[in-house]
């Protein structure tokens, strides 16, 4: 058998479905990331600045006050210690300036005036007043007054702050410059619980004359003294970004300058929100710098993992995995699409093949068949001849047994020549070579003759002749003959039960027009239709034991529509059939089509 070669087309096309979705949710995701880390991005530069400005702004504020403060002392230089207290308490720090631990007035006292003050403090203040740490130095920056923010009794009334570097030389800077001055990093105890805290201390400087001298010399010789106010660097920044949301987003470390080592480390924003993630890695960082009094702070801002969480970065996570499962399905879906459509192909293509085939195999049973009938009508002749003489010869003996032996060798040598006859007509119907032998008849003749004939092979069948055709036909006598013995040998063929068969002619101003009735098994539906087919033969269990080989109605057909006519049939299983053919009068052209 021959092999199927089969074309498969663009089996690439679900391959192509799948880049293009693909390359879509790559691109989708890309644009999406892209934005959503801009947006990102602007958060955490709004989260950076809005604290940047908030210790800022809170810085300043606090300098302003120890302004004002020092103020005080321009309108009166001997402010004394109730009047410095009420202007403290007024200001009322725990409400409204909670960040700082107090605000004090440090005076500055010469080695000579160091007894007279002394005297002057315990005998208007303070009995027990003395100066920390005790010894003769050339000058001494006294705490003369301090006031608390939570307005316990201050511990720190007569300490020398002269003594601890940095303290002094924030002092000499507000001082010297006239302007109030940050100090560096002060690691100290608080008062009550001795714990270690970080801090820093504001000066501001306070000039005998009120106003802040103008020169050097002047300023460094009028001093007279230092408002200030320490700080807790944690207590400072909980109330400044503690409870506010945004910061919260952030992480920042404080430095003091520019130096980012632990020794400058102010204050880490860790120890305030006890959120550590010690293994994440954080996506954004910012570095500012605050200078400000003198002094310049480093702030390093990094983001927090709760910042990632508020991020719509998933989103794109989520548009990538969505876009790859909408691309497998569209991939899956051509590709099924594709094989489905494949099958049927490969199906039709076999189907094709199977009909090509078929064609082929019919086409090598009807060259059998002619080359058969051919070939097998030769002998059959010289057979019958051959029988003919004999018969004659046995006769003429009187020898009658072996006469009519020979006759009914004759009769079965006739029904064969019948067969042959009709497989020939088959060949030429196919290769379009019936011929016809047209002449004017009539036709109530050829219809008797036939009758006649075939009721002399039936023994137990009446064939009833009904009507006649007053006009003459043209067309093919025997040809014609040869339909109607078909039809009423069919007719006795399949109504073994029925004894009864009825011939009729009738006519039109057009047809001659001729019906053969049996009452046997009928057709069914399903198969009038198919009957004039060639080799059709009904094969329902009752009919197959009924010789024949399903050819007879298809050459009568092939035979009636070369006359112009038609033939038809009506019939009821189980009741009979009646075939009806019709011959036009008028003479028409026979061609071999
Ligand atoms: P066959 O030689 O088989 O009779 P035909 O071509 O003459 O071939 O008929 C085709 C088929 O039509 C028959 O095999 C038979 O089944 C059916 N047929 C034909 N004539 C009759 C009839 N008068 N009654 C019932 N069936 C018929």
């Amino acid at each position: 058998m021959a092999r199927i070669k089969l074309r498969i087309q663009r089996p690439w096309i679900p391959y192509i479905i799948f880049i293009v979705t693909l390359t879509l949710t790559l691109l989708t995701t890309y644009y999406v990331s892209n934005a959503t880390y801009t947006e990102d991005r602007l958060r955490f530069f709004n989260a950076v600045q809005d604290t940047n400005i908030n210790i800022e702004t809170r810085l300043q504020t606090y300098i302003a006050l120890l302004r004002g403060t020092a103020g005080l002392f321009a309108a009166e230089p001997a402010v004394t210690q109730q009047q410095f207290t009420s202007f403290i308490n007024r200001l009322n720090l725990q409400k409204n300036y909670p960040g700082t631990q107090g605000i004090g007035f440090i005076q500055i006292v010469t080695n000579n005036d160091k007894n007279t003050f002394i005297q002057t403090v315990q005998s208007q203040e303070n009995e027990q007043f003395t100066i920390n740490p005790q010894g003769n130095r050339p000058v001494y920056y006294v705490v003369r007054y301090f006031v608390r923010r939570d307005q316990q009794a201050p511990s720190n009334i007569g300490t020398d702050m002269f003594v601890t570097s940095i303290r002094r030389s924030a002092m000499e800077k507000a001082r010297d410059t006239g302007t109030s001055v940050i100090s560096g990093k002060v690691v100290g105890l608080t008062q009550d619980t001795h714990k270690k805290v970080i801090g820093f201390i504001i000066f501001t400087p306070v000039y005998r004359s009120g106003e802040v001298p103008s020169t050097l010399a002047a300023r460094r010789a009028n001093i007279q003294g230092f408002v200030y106010s320490p700080f807790q660097i944690n207590v400072l920044l909980t109330g400044i970004v503690g409870n506010r949301r945004i910061p919260q987003l952030l992480n920042y470390q404080i430095y003091d300058g520019t130096q980012l080592n632990n020794t400058n480390l102010l204050h880490s924003s860790r120890t305030i929100i006890k959120e550590e993630a010690t293994n994440y890695l954080p996506r954004f960082h910012d570095t500012r710098h605050i200078v400000i009094a003198g002094r310049t702070w480093t702030i390093v801002f990094t983001n927090q993992p709760q910042f990632e969480v508020e991020s719509e970065n998933n989103l794109s996570t989520l548009i990538f995995i969505g876009g790859l499962l909408i691309s497998l399905m569209f991939f899956t879906l051509s590709r099924s699409q594709y094989l489905a459509r494949t099958n049927a192909e490969i199906a039709a293509t076999r189907l094709q093949f199977s009909q090509k085939e078929l064609q082929k195999a019919v086409t090598h049973r009807d060259n059998f068949i002619s080359i058969a009938s051919h070939e097998l009508k030769t002998p059959l002749t010289s057979l019958k001849v051959y029988a003919e003489v004999l018969l004659r010869q046995f006769s003429k003996k009187g020898d009658e047994k072996t006469a009519d032996y020979l006759k009914k060798m004759n009769r079965q040598i006739d029904k064969l020549n019948l067969l042959i006859q009709d497989l020939l007509d088959i060949s030429r119907i196919q290769t379009k070579q019936l011929s016809f032998r047209i002449e004017k008849f009539d036709m109530n003749e050829v219809v008797k003759e036939v009758t006649e004939n075939t009721q002399q092979i039936t023994n137990h069948h009446r064939i009833a002749l009904r009507g006649s055709i007053k006009r003459s036909v043209w067309g093919d006598r025997e040809r014609i003959g040869q339909v109607l013995v078909n039809l009423l040998t069919n007719a006795i063929k399949y109504s073994p039960h029925a004894n009864k068969i009825i011939v009729s002619m009738k006519e039109t101003n057009e047809h001659a027009i001729i019906t053969v009735q049996d009452f046997g098994i009928g057709i069914s539906k399903e198969h009038q239709k198919k009957i004039f087919d060639r080799f059709y033969r009904v094969t329902d269990t009752n009919e197959h034991t009924y010789p024949g080989l399903g050819i007879g109605l298809f050459i009568s057909q092939a035979i009636i529509k070369r006359h112009g006519g038609e033939i038809s049939l009506t019939s009821k299983q189980g009741s009979g059939s009646l075939f009806r053919f019709t011959i036009p009068f008028n003479k028409i052209q026979i061609d071999k089509s």
